[in-house]
Formats: C-alpha cells, sequence, structure tokens
C-alpha cells in the first residue's frame, strides 16, 4: 500500500540549479494520495478544540481548505503582498535572495481564537514563522503547525519548536 511520500516526485534544478523540489501537485492529483494526506494530517488533532486554519499560499490553500472543510471552520489565507483586497496587517521575512512579504487580512482572525496552521512543506521555517506573528499579532494562538514535508536539516522544526510551537509533518 502507498504511503503519503510515495505521491510525491523530485523535480531537479527547479527552480534553480542545484534544487530539489518537492512536488506535491503528484499527492494532489491522486485521489487517495489525497484524502490520506488530508485525513493523516488531522489526526493528531483529534479532539482538539480548533477554531480557524490557516493556510500559507499557495499550496497551505489546498491542504487547509480541505483540512478546514473536515472540522468544519472556517479558513484564513495568508497571502504574498498585494493579493488581498482589504485591510491587512503584514510581516517580512528572508528569503535565500532577498525578502518576502505575507499579509492577512487584519479582521480575520479575533483575540483567543485557536488556529491550525498549515502549509505544505517546511524548509528555514522562515515562510511559517513569518505566518505565526501575522496570527500572534492579531491575537489568535496557534495550537499547531502541520506540514505535509519536513526537511529537518534546513532547520525549519527547531526553529519553530524554539519558539514554543507544536510541528507535525507526515514526511520526511
Ligand atoms: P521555508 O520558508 O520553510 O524555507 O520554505 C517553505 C516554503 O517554501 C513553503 O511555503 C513551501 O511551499 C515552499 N517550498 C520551499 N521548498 C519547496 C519544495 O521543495 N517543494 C514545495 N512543494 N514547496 C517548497
Amino acid at each position: 500500500m502507498k504511503t503519503v511520500s510515495d505521491y510525491i516526485r523530485t523535480i531537479v534544478d527547479f527552480p534553480h540549479e542545484g534544487i530539489m523540489f518537492r512536488d506535491v501537485t503528484t499527492l494532489f492529483a491522486d485521489p487517495r494520495g489525497f484524502r490520506i494526506a488530508v485525513d493523516q494530517m488531522l489526526h493528531p488533532y483529534a479532539g482538539l478544540e480548533i477554531d480557524k486554519v490557516v493556510g500559507l499560499e499557495a499550496r497551505g490553500f489546498i491542504l487547509g481548505g480541505a483540512i478546514a472543510h473536515q472540522l468544519s471552520v472556517g479558513f484564513v489565507p495568508i497571502r504574498k503582498k498585494g493579493k488581498l483586497p482589504g485591510a491587512t496587517i503584514s510581516e517580512a521575512y528572508t528569503l535565500e535572495y532577498g525578502e518576502a512579504i505575507v499579509e492577512v487580512h487584519d479582521d480575520a482572525i479575533k483575540a483567543g481564537e485557536k488556529i491550525l496552521l498549515v502549509d505544505d512543506l517546511l524548509a528555514t521555517g522562515g515562510t511559517a514563522e513569518a505566518g505565526i506573528k501575522l496570527v500572534e499579532r492579531l491575537g489568535g494562538e496557534i495550537v499547531s503547525c502541520a506540514f505535509v514535508i519536513d526537511l529537518p536539516d534546513l532547520g525549519g522544526r527547531a526553529r519553530l519548536e524554539a519558539m514554543g510551537m507544536d510541528v507535525h509533518a507526515l514526511c520526511a
């Protein structure tokens, strides 16, 4: 029986030479793969109170939307700068080359809401950290951060755990 990692392919030299890109579109495209990924991501949270799922652009929208639907809670997108139409707050973070900015609507999360943060892959943790900061600035409380893939050698898990975060991933 195939496991989640069997549905993920690696594309060599994307987006730059030397990068081994983990491509989850093959996981999403397979009906069993997508279902077991979402079910397994939800597994650690059975019985926990979660008010909203926050997904990081862009693959975190696909997973986060399915997870929010399954939990019967709302979904909040964290988007790259300039994409959200309403009033936003923003956080800058460092990329391999340069800086990126992510935003969330300033009324998307209420103080005290319990949040599950979702993305496809955890590498350095910079993207997730920016997302966590946005949620916390709005008064949300991160229950946990859920990923399909964790690349522990890049330090993301250690970085998020040092912030006091609970981190779950399905495969490395
Ligand atoms: P980090 O900020 O942890 O260094 O990078 C994670 C972010 O970059 C996530 O939003 C993730 O979608 C994206 N990312 C980086 N490398 C890969 C990769 O190899 N495959 C996929 N699917 N996403 C990646």
